[in-house]
């Protein structure tokens, strides 16, 4: 059993069978958060440990019957959702979409305008499945422009407040115009996420968010030019990297180009699962030194905080909650309230938590990190090293 406090992020773990009792007895409804505990209890070592431990790590209180006669009451913390879809599951589609403003549960649409590039990254085919990252495919596929103003128009009514874009190579997609300050809702932060290859000045677009995205092998005297055309503008750096000796080349390139907004993404090329263990997968003590919330804990039995409110549109047409799952809805046939519907009840992304094998049988199953792409990629279930 792990006990852990929000407040501080303390844990404590027990095997003790009593302990154990105690516990679930104190969770009992009618005790109300408070057991009776007698000199007979506390003759059994067992027991005496466990109440002397939680109280000296103030997890919980000892009072005397004596000084205090009425039964203390302790409201336990339960989780109880507003809208919980499990509790809908009788009722249609039609009738969930009606009773609950849903628009709200959209936090991000993320636009892949073509998939067209002329670049040749080894793994383009990788980055986009694991972060949201330029991509392109055999298909040369440009995403139609009444189907552009369609999702833009839809969004403009939302209240969500990030619009990510991509390609392929963006500057080929022939109608940029669209994203034009004067066309667009400036409430809403647009983000173009560019290769810097491919980056070339274009005043729709830099008018927005730039993210730069930058891979290995790099190119210093192309990083270098981008870093001066994009100067005053407001810019983001996202760097791939594969293994240590990229970091490392990164971290002095950043530092040499006084570089500071940036972001570094891990990317697995199937032959980096060392670079993984050492650098991305978390030990017990990351997980216990990370003061997880009350909130979180509670978030993390219900909904995937890295997934949920984001929907992907693609060139052809096809959306997805998240771009290594299936389809759930097509731009041309399909409303954005209905695809919000859709993945809420069918559950492609959005709820999936860590309800597999190990995590399952895990003490820490929601206080680990949510589900990510990575996972996903890995085909694993967890991306920790703790051992069972
Ligand atoms: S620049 Fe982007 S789209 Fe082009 S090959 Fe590289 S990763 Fe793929
Ligand atoms: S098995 Fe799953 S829940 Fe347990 S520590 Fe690893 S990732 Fe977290």
């Amino acid at each position: 059993m792990l006990l852990y406090d929000t407040h501080n992020g303390r844990h404590l773990h027990f095997k003790s069978t009593k302990a154990l009792q105690i516990v679930n007895k104190i969770y009992e409804n009618e005790n109300l958060g408070s057991i009776e505990i007698d000199t007979s209890d506390m003759s059994n070592l067992e027991t005496h440990n466990f109440i002397d431990t939680i109280v000296i790590n103030g997890m919980g209180k000892l009072q005397s019957q004596q000084e205090y006669p009425v039964k203390p009451v302790v409201l336990l913390p339960i989780l109880s959702l507003n809208f919980d879809v499990d509790k809908f599951k009788d009722i249609t589609n039609a009738e969930l979409c009606l009773a609950r403003d849903i628009s709200n549960y959209l936090l991000d649409v993320n636009i892949i305008l073509n998939n067209s590039c002329n670049q040749h990254c080894s793994q383009c085919q990788n980055y986009h499945k694991q972060f949201f990252c330029c991509f392109k495919d055999s298909s040369t596929e440009k995403m139609n422009q009444q189907s552009l103003i369609k999702i833009l128009r839809q969004i403009n009514y939302y209240p969500v407040r990030t619009i990510n874009i991509t390609g392929g190579n963006i500057y080929q997609y022939q109608h940029l115009e669209l994203f034009d300050i004067t066309n667009v809702n400036t409430k809403k932060e647009f983000n173009f996420y560019v290769h810097y290859l491919n980056y070339q000045e274009n005043h729709y677009v830099d008018n927005h968010n730039i993210h730069i995205i930058v891979n290995f092998p790099l190119n210093i005297s192309r990083l270098r030019d981008v870093k001066s055309i994009t100067k005053g503008k407001n810019v983001k750096y996202h760097l791939i990297v594969e293994d240590e000796e990229q970091y490392n080349m990164f971290e002095s390139t950043m530092s040499e180009f006084d570089i500071e907004d940036f972001e570094v993404h891990p990317c697995y090329n199937g032959n980096n699962s060392f670079f993984f263990e050492e650098n991305v997968f978390m030990s017990k003590e990351d997980i216990l030194d990370n003061n997880t919330s009350m909130r979180e804990i509670f978030r993390n039995q219900k909904m995937n905080a890295n997934f949920f409110g984001s929907l992907y549109f693609f060139p052809n047409g096809e959306i997805k909650a998240n771009p290594n799952e299936e389809t759930i809805g097509n731009l041309n046939d399909d409303g954005i309230v209905d695809v919000i519907n859709t993945e809420m009840v069918k559950n492609t992304a959005w709820r999936k938590i860590r309800f597999c094998e190990p995590c399952s049988n895990c003490l820490y199953q929601y206080l680990c990190p949510p589900l990510s792409n990575y996972e996903k990629v890995m085909k694993r279930n967890n991306l920790c090293k703790v051992k069972f």
